[in-house]
């Protein structure tokens, strides 16, 4: 399978780069960055440090030549929809790991999905999705009495916040629940307040040094409480898991895929 990668040059792109140099079945055939960046030009082994291998960072432009079966997204909402209008206009199946989109965005992926087939997910590491499942369950047996709080911690570049897998935990939960995430979520607290509502869903944010990415949801009674933790400690995890997510899209119908679809984990 040729794998094409948007965004090469950041932190998911390099590791991206090696875990398809890793892999038996998924091979980059593309890797792109900005036409107008320093790192166009720029062998994909170096700079992902894995030593020199047979393709170069090409600007954007270059797409319109490529072969790829699948491409793979992992930058920020600015370039989302443009990424996501090449994949459509040219019928490729696309694997979206960017975090942080807005409710146009997400209607844009909705749309996008109508015509080819997309997965979609604020965490590909295996953990975090078994996590949702989880969740689900504490939520099922706990929720009616326990306070729920979900934290969440990251390295200091991270642009948005909480982290879409903060969003994907407490959507999991309210959903379980029958509750809107929109209009039960707390989003930090400061000051004088009045004392905690219970069908509330409280988020608090930690961005610090080089934390890859740790995720906890608390739930909290008198006399006990649950804490299901995740923590990464390689983004090699998110990177190995949307690669098998690319070779999973191989032959689906067009439609809007979950990695908890991917892996399997939904009942
Ligand atoms: P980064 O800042 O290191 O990389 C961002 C990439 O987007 C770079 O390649 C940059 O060149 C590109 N980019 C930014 N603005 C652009 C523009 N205007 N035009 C073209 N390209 C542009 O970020 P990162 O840490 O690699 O994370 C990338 C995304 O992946 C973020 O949204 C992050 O939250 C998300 N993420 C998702 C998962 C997951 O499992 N789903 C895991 C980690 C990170």
């Amino acid at each position: 399978m040729k794998v094409g990668l948007f965004g090469a040059n950041g932190r998911m792109g390099r590791v991206l780069i090696e875990a398809l140099d890793a892999s038996e079945d998924a091979h980059l055939s593309v890797a792109t960055v900005r036409d107008d960046s320093p790192w166009v030009g720029m062998n994909v082994g170096e700079l992902s440090g894995i030593g020199k291998k047979h393709i170069d960072c090409s600007g954007i432009s270059s797409l319109k030549n490529t072969d790829a079966d699948v491409m793979i997204d992992f930058t920020l909402p600015v370039v989302f929809e443009s990424n996501l209008a090449w994949c459509v206009e040219n019928k490729v199946p696309v694997v979206i790991g960017t975090t942080g989109l807005n409710e146009s965005q997400l209607h844009s992926l909705d749309n996008a999905a109508l015509h080819i087939p997309i997965v979609f997910a604020a965490n590909y590491s295996v953990g975090v999705n078994l996590m949702l499942s989880l969740v689900r369950k504490a939520a099922n047996v706990l929720g009616g009495t326990a306070d729920i709080e979900i934290t969440e911690a990251h390295h200091r570049f991270k642009q948005d916040a909480p982290s879409g897998t903060a969003m994907a935990i407490g959507e999991a939960i309210a959903d379980e629940l029958g509750r809107d995430l929109k209009t039960c979520a707390v989003y930090g607290r400061e000051g004088k307040e009045p004392e905690r509502e219970h069908n509330t869903i409280g988020f608090a944010t930690v961005r610090a040094g080089d934390i890859v990415g740790e995720h906890t949801a608390l739930f909290a009674d008198i006399g006990e409480r649950l804490e299901i933790t995740h923590k990464a400690s390689s983004r090699l995890t998110f990177a190995k898991g949307a690669v098998h997510a690319a070779q999973w899209l191989s032959g689906k119908p067009a439609g809007l895929y979950s990695m908890e679809d991917v892996l399997g984990l939904k009942e």
